[in-house]
């Protein structure tokens, strides 16, 4: 019997053990820190060994394959380890494909995954392809395989996950853009998180087909220098192109094999400019799949938004609340502050990642009529957009931000948090921010 040894004992690493077990490996989850209890049931119901607090060398040495959480970096000492005595140490979406021949469709990019994600879902499902969603949303992609039998995946895929990767090959995969993140898991080289992104597409062949954002400029010169085996079919919101989506007056085009279809951008239910890019590239994914254009149109129409991102809370007063938790860099506020069409009170702040907010400065000139820091150390935001706002306030919870809020905007104002920054200061994560956030509005 093949050892696998699981390390991360959490959604992904629970799922790869499930699917392990189900293939007959002898399976072995070890956990540095603790491993929730609702997981520790699911290991025990399967009769599969585990450790939490503690990696037992002996137990993890002697794997066959080893699948490590995207959560640990290569350089913890132990995976070096298993790498130096030639262990193969691979990631769950690597693990789960070898066990599905079902369509992959693999999403990922700096923004716009999740929302990506769940809109591709949403019209594969009222297409009515037999589809299951997973990666970074929802149930892990090993525990779908071991459990159901879809025809295809949806999959919202980081770059840690893509780091893991051997022959994983997405049919379709998105590359939604990128912008510098998570740089310190990429030794402070931004060369070597495009690198990574676009790891989505090193096993694709001439009959798989990378969708990507046009306009994005640093795909676009990684894509001269580096070409790969796929179609391409790039979405641009600038400029027509031949093969793939654009914009004509107010209507996407899309066109792939020698087909088109012409979309109004009218009533789509996700807004922004960076959501109009989402669009273009689910519902050309969507096509490639074959799925009738009416059922495109009116699927793009109909979808329900992911949560925390430009989510319309409530209107009081006239005022629409706006959550945008999900905004945890310069770039994502960038677009959220684009798509902002009333003078708006803008909360933000948080734990700051390195953020440069001089993109923002203009879109803060036009929009922005009130300023709401929101964060232990609201110093740089204070140092970048003092001068540029009539009225700055510094709150450090989020009832007393929304008070000041209600306080300060006008009818026909927006209040939008969107605070370009992590949420770990005051809250537990971006969810309990934009729960708390819809919390305090409710209670105005
Ligand atoms: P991810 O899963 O990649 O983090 P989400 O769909 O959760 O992406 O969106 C994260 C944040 O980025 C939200 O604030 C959202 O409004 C914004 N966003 C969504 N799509 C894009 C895009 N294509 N470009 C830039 N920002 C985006």
């Amino acid at each position: 019997m093949k050892r696998l040894v699981v390390l991360g004992g959490g959604e992904s690493g629970v799922g790869t053990a499930i699917l392990g077990k189900k293939k007959g490996y002898e399976v072995f989850v070890s956990d540095k820190g603790k491993i929730k209890d609702k997981y520790k049931k699911v290991l025990e119901h399967f009769e599969i060994d585990w450790e939490d607090e503690t990696h037992t060398e002996d137990k993890i040495l002697n794997a066959d394959l080893v699948m490590k959480s995207p959560g640990i970096p290569d350089t913890v000492p132990l995976v070096v380890q298993l790498t130096n005595k030639g262990i193969s140490v691979i990631s769950e979406i690597e693990f789960a494909s070898r066990y599905t021949d079902a369509t992959i469709i693999g999403i990922t990019g700096s923004n716009g995954k999740t929302t990506t994600t769940m809109l591709t879902n949403h019209i594969f499902k009222q297409g009515g392809l037999n589809v299951g969603m997973a990666g970074n949303i929802g149930d892990s992609y090993a525990k779908m395989v071991a459990e159901n039998d879809f025809d295809s995946y949806v999959l919202e895929i980081s770059s840690f996950q893509l780091d893991g990767i051997k022959d994983f090959r997405p049919h379709i995969a998105i590359l939604t853009n990128i912008t510098p993140d998570h740089l310190d898991r990429y030794e402070y080289q931004f060369e070597n998180y495009i690198a990574s992104k676009f790891r989505i597409a090193e096993n694709q062949k001439s009959e798989d087909y990378l969708i990507y954002d046009a306009d994005d400029e640093v795909i676009v010169n990684w894509l001269k220098h580096h070409p790969v085996q796929s179609k391409l079919m790039p979405f641009s919101i600038q400029r027509e192109v031949e093969e793939g989506a654009y914009l004509e007056n107010n209507d996407i085009i899309i066109t792939t094999n020698n087909d088109s279809i012409q979309m109004t951008t009218d009533h789509l239910a996700l807004e922004g400019k960076h959501n109009l890019k989402n669009t273009m590239a689910a519902s050309m994914a969507a096509k490639l799949v074959s799925i009738r254009k009416e059922t495109i149109r009116e699927s793009i129409m109909n979808f329900q938004g992911a949560p925390h991102r430009l989510e319309k809370v409530l209107k009081i007063g006239h005022v629409q609340y706006i959550n945008d938790s999900k905004a945890t860099n310069v770039n994502a506020t960038f677009y959220a502050l684009d798509s902002m069409s009333a003078p708006t009170v803008w909360i933000v702040g948080g734990v700051d990642k390195g953020n440069d907010y001089k993109e923002l400065m203009p879109l803060v000139r036009e929009k922005v009529k009130a300023i709401i820091c929101l964060g232990m150390d609201n110093s740089k935001i204070k140092d970048a957009f003092g001068n540029v706002v009539d009225l700055m306030v510094e709150t450090f919870a989020m009832e007393e931000a929304i008070k000041v809020a209600y306080k300060i905007a006008e009818r026909g104002d927006t209040v939008l948090l969107s605070p370009a920054c992590a949420s770990f200061d005051l809250f537990d994560n971006y969810e309990d921010r934009g729960n708390q956030f819809k919390e305090a509005i409710k209670n105005l």
